[in-house]
């Protein structure tokens, strides 16, 4: 593959061409065997409707196991706030929609009362 670049380092980012000669975009990898480790991969692969090559190739070395394991566990955490937080957006907008219903009730509930039991008026006492 050619890159445009000659200074390759981890942050200058080289362009990286694929077998269609299109731009190879850098992507991270959050796989359990790789987590983290970024790669270029073929420009057309999330093209819908355009042919793809298997173009591929790895940024980072790989990393040690112990460096995997935290990146493995870390990602579990982050997917289980994930989980928390959608289930707690969840339970905020069926809350809303108790608080919209127990309103419209005490409207109805308040309308019943006028109507149905006029003789009951608050008296003031002076
Ligand atoms: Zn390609």
């Amino acid at each position: 593959m050619e890159r445009s670049s000659s200074s390759y380092t981890s942050e200058t980012r080289s362009r990286m061409l694929c077998l269609y000669n299109v731009e190879a975009p850098l992507v991270t990898s959050w796989t359990e065997d790789n987590p983290g480790r970024r790669f270029y991969g073929c420009g057309l692969y999330k093209v819908t409707g355009r042919k793809w090559c298997n173009y591929f190739e790895w940024h980072d070395p790989v990393a040690n196991i112990r460096q995997k394991k935290i990146m493995v566990t870390l990602m579990k955490k982050v997917d289980e706030l994930e989980s928390r937080e959608k289930d707690l957006q969840s339970r905020i907008r069926d809350t809303k929609r108790k608080e919209i219903f127990l309103g419209i009730l005490l409207v109805v509930c308040w309308v019943v009362f006028r109507l149905y039991i006029p003789e009951c008026t608050i008296v003031e006492y002076a």
